[in-house]
């Protein structure tokens, strides 16, 4: 389906790959064996990667596609503290020590990330542009003030609260009812951020295979084989990173994560003058609906990248884009004629918990399921994946006990996502 929406060269990819196309890596033999295998390239199998090539352990990264190709060269480049439940919530499933130690861990990602990209001197725009988290009724307005004003003890983060009447001090639209800012929140450009991150592993040692998808992983003696479309490769230890496109390599894992997609569109580049009534101060944006809409400026600052959940399943970016253009426009009606210069979408991963895991089953090491958050947590989680791996006591997360949960006749495709976002958006309208 094309679309007078569309520019005439519009791209059904991200808007990211423009100025870091994926990677095409030199094609590699596969090694007969290696100390650790990577399954998945993102940000959580290098950074797992990482440390184990920098702990001196040969290390083998693999992707069935090219390096990154999964969401983390397709993401908003948003970054919060990634923990969904609320702090509450925590203290009745775990109790308050624990619930404290998951909501001090959701703030480690976000401090660590920062500390990494300086420490590596990585080009990648990272800057600490503050989050406006806006309200889409009163009733929600009332709330974020309330949570603002009642933070608990010792876990309290600087965070503003905006009123309606001051909204276009951080937003050029009157379709919200106030919000607030929490201003530790980062903004990052996701490509440039893993393809430094790609050097960085490479650098130290690491071998990464692109286009050769991992089809088996069988117990070996003390170690793993694992069956590739390249041949076969024996291992020490066995990381799986696939997150929402995690399939039937590990059907225990794919019983228990969501995929579900997530959207995004680029505009054609705006008027500077429009750019800086619409988003004065940079911020990157969410909202309080629970099928969220989230948006933020280029790293240049010349178009809006708009995100959200507009389908469960839509693969085809000509199709969500026009969805999504229609929300756009809902907020910013002076959008409304604004063309979509690139369209395109990723699977993030869910899980029944909404909390992230890591740990080991079958001895095979993973991290995933960071509910479409996982910029720093992915990062972080796959740093301290990395350590684990290494037996580094500071490798412990406050993650690694919950157990990953899974429910009757959940095989891996999601049946009942359909009927549930129509329910929350029937929601998100009261
Ligand atoms: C449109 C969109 C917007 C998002 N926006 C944000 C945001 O603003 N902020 C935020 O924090 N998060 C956001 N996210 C989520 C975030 O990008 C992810 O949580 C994060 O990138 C996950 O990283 P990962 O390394 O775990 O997985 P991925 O980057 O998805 O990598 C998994 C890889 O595994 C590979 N793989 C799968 N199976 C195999 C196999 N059998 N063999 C070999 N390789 C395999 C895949 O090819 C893929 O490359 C967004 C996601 C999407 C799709």
């Amino acid at each position: 389906m094309t679309s007078s929406l569309f520019t005439h060269d519009r791209k059904l990819a991200p808007y990211w790959w423009d100025s870091v196309p994926r990677p095409a890596l030199e094609p590699a033999e596969l090694p007969q064996r290696a100390d650790v295998v990577v399954i998945g390239s993102g940000y959580t199998g290098l950074h797992a990667a990482l440390q184990t090539a920098r702990g001196g352990r040969q290390t083998l990264v693999l992707d069935a596609e090219d390096a990154g190709w999964g969401c983390s060269t397709r993401n908003g480049g948003q970054i919060s503290t990634s923990v969904k439940p609320g702090f509450d919530v925590l203290v009745r499933r775990y109790g308050v020590g624990h619930a404290r130690a998951i909501v001090r861990e959701g703030q480690r990602s976000l401090d660590w990330i920062g500390r990494f990209v300086a420490d590596e001197q990585i080009d990648c725009s990272f800057a600490v542009v503050g989050r406006f988290h806006a309200a889409h009724n009163a009733r929600e307005f009332a709330r974020l003030a309330r949570a603002a004003a009642q933070q608990p003890e010792g876990l309290a983060v600087p965070v503003d609260v905006v009123p309606r009447a001051e909204q276009h001090n951080e937003i050029g639209t009157d379709a919200y009812w106030g919000g607030v800012v929490y201003r530790q929140h980062a903004s990052i450009d996701p490509a440039r951020y893993h393809q430094g991150l790609l050097e960085r592993v490479t650098a130290a040692g690491a071998k990464v295979i692109a286009r050769c998808p991992a089809a088996r992983v069988e117990k070996d003696g003390p170690g793993f084989r694992v069956t590739t479309a390249s041949g076969v490769v024996d291992a020490r230890d066995v990381v799986i990173a696939t997150n929402g496109y995690t399939g039937t390599l590990t059907p225990w894992l794919r019983r228990r994560v969501i995929p579900i997609g997530s959207y995004i569109i680029a505009t054609e580049p705006l008027p500077a003058e429009q750019m800086n009534r619409l988003m004065p101060r940079n911020r990157i944006v969410s909202d309080t609906r629970k099928v969220v809409f989230y948006y933020r400026a280029s790293p240049d600052r010349t178009r809006i990248l708009f995100g959200g959940r507009v389908s469960t399943s839509e693969t085809d970016p000509a199709v969500s884009g026009p969805m999504l253009h229609a929300e756009l426009a809902r907020l910013f009606p002076e959008l409304r004629a604004v063309r979509i210069s690139h369209s395109w979408c990723g699977f993030v991963a869910y899980t029944f918990d909404e909390l992230m895991h890591i740990g080991r089953h079958d001895g095979m090491h993973y991290a995933m399921g960071y509910c479409g958050s996982g910029v720093g947590m992915g990062s972080y989680l796959g740093m301290r994946l990395g350590q684990q791996v290494l037996g580094l006591a500071e490798g412990r997360t406050a993650f690694d006990d919950l157990a990953f949960q899974t429910r009757p006749l959940y095989g891996g495709n999601p049946w009942f996502l359909a009927p549930s976002i129509r329910y929350y958006r029937w929601r998100d309208r009261q």
